[in-house]
């Protein structure tokens, strides 16, 4: 008996070749009918016998395109005939008032790789090549449904060859709008800082002699896929020295490339869940442990243990490293803190002090995207910034958003989550929110975000932070009746269980940089219980003052200084050791007054600013130059095979204090212990005093889960034996894989915790 259905499916479902899968399984099974895409998803106008139609319904369903994520497909059966004569590919309708979510960019596919380097292939050495499976997407699409028309690949028009693969369904390219070749589609040139074409020699393309060019030594522009990267020869010490130099950036670890995981290899330990991350479509910076003597310059990454590498993801990176036997740096295209280049003339103006050279093309950037950075840890995937190939699919969560909400996030790292449904679209890596250009992109990301979902924001959701630009942006809009301030830990947390897909009442840890607390103080060292609703604070890092406020941030030993006092008293000084040898003694004294007359000296109870004192005191660093950096040298030399900690002590009021914990450093270190071993005891004292928190939480409120948040959980020493010691008793421990523990995941906790406040009446 014939009958017609129309099928819905939704998810990620376009510019992933699912159309085209349609097509190939509706003609095996002799069906008629149309498929299309709409803005809620593919369209299936299906006509046929019930039974045929009910297993290509089950196929769609069991077995859709590999790089398809399917999260429904709903039925309307018994409709009226259509008398269809055959089975069709039709144009999309922008009809339907929902939306789809849409791919990432992914990077190129076996098949066209394969072209790319077949000199009989007519895209052969074709730098865009792409198709149904691969290539740019979110970095190109200006608005929805996903088609040519819509994104920047309409400035170029078709030719015979590619407009014949484009409308044959059953072509690898049917209906790849970023379809190109290199008769139609973008092209690459090669110019020097003045903008001035460099002439090729007949045998020589643009990229080779870029190649040649950063082989002997210089920097080169590269425009990319979500802007642009900075190129140079990793191996050489004064290329890459320069290019420090240049870039204002001084000791912040360069990104590395190389042509395949075996060369990575040759410079670090790579696992198999590594291996994994690096060959994955998304193509994150891999951060991986360095072999010594590995021969990487100290200069691509100093003071650190790992080196961040990720393999070839655009055709152009493939043949700019083809054969090539070692790693280049390639490191974002900015000055210092600003965002990355995207559009060629802000990088013609802003990269010119740097780059000597520009290899650049004429398709154009619509989305900035900087480049993701993930770690495998225990064999899972645990992504540190979220941005190009992971942005924009969705965070599916597993309650759902009542009303539609936009989160604003924090001020470093910043990411924006738009939400409706059972999706929350957490946008690219935004950056830090300290300057006018990357205020702009997180103004114009909402807005295109928006417009790619279709969500007009009932509630804004945002940080209780009154300085934060994401905060003052969000009291600004008029248009949003809703407000809803949610403090940045319970954000932490809360976007660690929607990460992992929990609700319900966990006990939160939240070991952070700075977040503005509902005392008006800066937390981070923070144990709560807490659900989306609400958090409760059960104990915290005792309150000490940063004299100097956010300079204290940049100058660890400050924070070293007032650790040391409050520990010792003012004996500090007479201690024999470098820290308080080299202390200017005379800043001190100015420091003392003014911590003492609570002058410039907000209160915190970071445990961040109590890593960054350890490290000064070891002699680390007195000074960082980026973010986190004082602790993040001070995890590269803890030494593993130390067992036990030294302990906090917990007052009444769940006041933890570090007193002994200093005490105790300051004796081993009198007593000639390596700061290796300080450092590894510190540590594990934290992750004691973790352990030790959440049994009394337990004893206290029965809870058995432990979710673990906030920027120092970045930290893989502490995390790992904080994880085993909850586990050891019995915990079920909770981490961030999906959004990143630091500051880039706190949009999403916001969105989650309004949500959840709205529905229970308590905003
Ligand atoms: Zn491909
Ligand atoms: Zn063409
Ligand atoms: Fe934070």
């Amino acid at each position: 008996m014939t009958t017609r259905t129309q099928i819905l499916v939704r998810g990620i479902v376009q510019g992933v070749g699912f159309r085209p899968y349609v097509y190939s399984l509706a003609s095996r099974r002799s069906l008629k009918g149309r498929v299309f895409n709409n803005t809620a998803g593919v369209v299936i106008d299906v006509e046929g016998e019930a039974r045929a139609i009910e297993q290509f319904v089950n196929e769609i369903r069991s077995n859709p395109p590999p790089l398809s994520q399917v999260e429904a497909v709903e039925c309307s059966e018994h409709l009226a005939p259509a008398d269809y004569h055959d089975f069709r590919i039709v144009e999309s309708a922008a009809a339907g008032a929902k939306f789809a979510p849409i791919s990432a960019d992914i990077a190129t596919c076996e098949d066209c790789l394969r072209e790319l380097f077949d000199p009989r292939d007519r895209r052969y050495r074709y730098p865009f090549i792409n198709c149904t499976n691969c290539g740019p997407r979110f970095t190109i699409i200006e608005g929805v449904p996903y088609d040519r028309a819509r994104t920047t690949m309409r400035d170029f028009e078709m030719c015979a060859a590619c407009r014949n693969e484009y409308e044959n369904p059953l072509d690898r390219r049917f209906h790849a709008e970023p379809i190109a070749c290199s008769a139609c589609g973008p092209r690459l040139f090669l110019t020097d800082t003045r903008r001035r074409s460099i002439a090729l020699e007949p045998s020589e393309d643009a990229v080779n002699r870029a190649r040649r060019l950063i082989l002997d030594g210089e920097i080169v522009a590269i425009k990319g896929l979500g802007g642009f990267h900075l190129a140079c020869d990793a191996l050489n010490v004064e290329a890459v020295e320069r290019l420090r130099g240049r870039k204002y950036r001084e000791d912040k670890p360069f990104a590395l490339m190389a042509a395949s995981v075996e060369i990575v290899r040759e410079f670090c330990f790579v696992s198999e869940a590594e291996e994994e991350l690096l060959l994955s479509e998304r193509r994150p910076i891999a951060l991986l442990e360095r072999k010594p003597e590995s021969g990487v310059p100290d200069a691509v990454a100093p003071g650190v243990r790992t080196l961040g590498f990720m393999l070839p993801y655009t055709p152009l990176h493939y043949l700019l490293l083809d054969g090539l036997g070692r790693p280049l740096v390639m490191t974002s295209g900015n000055v210092s803190d600003e965002p990355i280049c995207y559009e060629d003339d802000d990088a013609a103006q802003r990269l010119n002090e740097i780059a000597d050279y520009f290899l650049l093309h004429n398709r154009r950037i619509r989305m900035r995207a900087d480049d993701s950075v993930a770690r495998a840890q225990a064999g899972a995937e645990m992504v540190l910034r979220r941005s190009r190939g992971y942005a924009p699919a969705p965070i599916k969560t597993a309650f759902g958003f009542k009303h539609q909400i936009l989160a604003c996030g924090a001020e470093l790292k910043n990411t924006f989550c738009l939400a409706r449904g059972n999706h929350a679209f957490v946008s690219h890596h935004i950056g830090d929110l300290e300057n006018l250009e990357t205020l702009r992109s997180f103004t114009e990301g909402i807005e295109h975000f928006k417009r790619l979902f279709d969500i007009h924001p009932e509630v804004v959701a945002y940080d209780l932070h009154p300085e934060y630009l994401s905060t003052k942006h969000a009291l600004a809009l008029d248009d949003i009746g809703v407000r809803i301030g949610v403090q940045h830990h319970h954000a932490h947390i809360a976007s660690c269980m929607a990460d992992n897909g929990i609700e319900g009442e966990v006990i939160g840890v939240a070991m952070d940089g700075l977040g503005f607390g509902e005392d008006g103080r800066f937390w981070g060292g923070e144990f709560f219980v807490a659900d989306f609703v609400r958090a409760e604070r059960l104990a915290h890092l005792d309150y000490i003052p940063m004299p100097g406020g956010a300079k204290a941030i940049r100058e660890p030993w400050r924070m070293a200084a007032v650790y040391l006092r409050r520990a010792l008293g003012d004996d500090f000084l007479n201690l024999d050791l470098p820290f308080t040898n080299n202390l200017d003694r005379r800043a001190w004294a100015a420091l003392r007054r003014m911590a003492s007359a609570g002058v410039n000296s907000p209160e915190t109870s970071s445990i961040g600013r109590l890593f960054d004192a350890m490290a000064s005191l070891l002699g680390l660093r007195n000074a960082i130059n980026y973010e986190g950096q004082a602790a993040i040298e001070l995890e590269a030399i803890a030494d593993k095979s130390v067992a036990n900690g030294y302990e906090f002590e917990i007052a009444d009021g769940g006041i933890i204090k570090a007193e002994a914990v200093i005490r105790c450093a300051v004796d081993d270190l009198l007593n000639g212990r390596p700061a290796s071993e300080v450092s590894a005891k510190f540590h594990l004292a934290v992750a004691q005093l973790i352990a030790a928190m959440a049994c009394d939480a337990q004893n206290r409120r029965r809870i058995n889960r432990v979710a673990l948040s906030g920027g120092v959980f970045q930290n893989m020493f502490l995390l790992e034996r904080a994880r085993r010691m909850l586990a050891a008793r019995g915990f079920e421990v909770f981490t961030h894989s999906r959004t990143p523990a630091n500051d880039g995941g706190v949009s999403l906790g916001q969105a989650a915790v309004a949500n959840a406040r709205l529905a229970s009446g308590r905003i």
